[in-house]
C-alpha cells in the first residue's frame, strides 16, 4: 500500500498507536470519486471530485457521532 523507502520512519519508536491518524485520500473509480480515511471511514461515491473533497473535509472537521 504505502511504500516510501526514504520517508521518515515515524514508527521506528514503536509508538505508532497514538490517536487515530486521519489520513484522507480521494479515490477515483470510473466517473466517481470517493473519500476514504485511514481510520476506516469512507464516503459514498460522488460524481464530482469536489464533492468527495468536501466529504473529506467534513470528516476531518468533525467525525459523525456514532
Ligand atoms: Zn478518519
Amino acid at each position: 500500500m504505502y511504500t516510501e523507502p526514504s520517508a521518515q520512519a515515524d514508527s521506528r519508536d514503536g509508538h505508532d498507536s497514538g490517536p487515530t491518524a486521519h489520513q484522507v485520500r480521494i479515490t477515483e473509480r470510473g466517473s466517481f470519486a470517493y473519500a476514504s480515511c485511514d481510520c476506516g471511514w469512507f464516503a459514498p461515491g460522488r460524481r464530482s471530485r469536489d464533492r468527495a473533497r468536501r466529504d473529506a473535509a467534513e470528516h476531518l472537521a468533525g467525525p459523525p457521532q456514532d
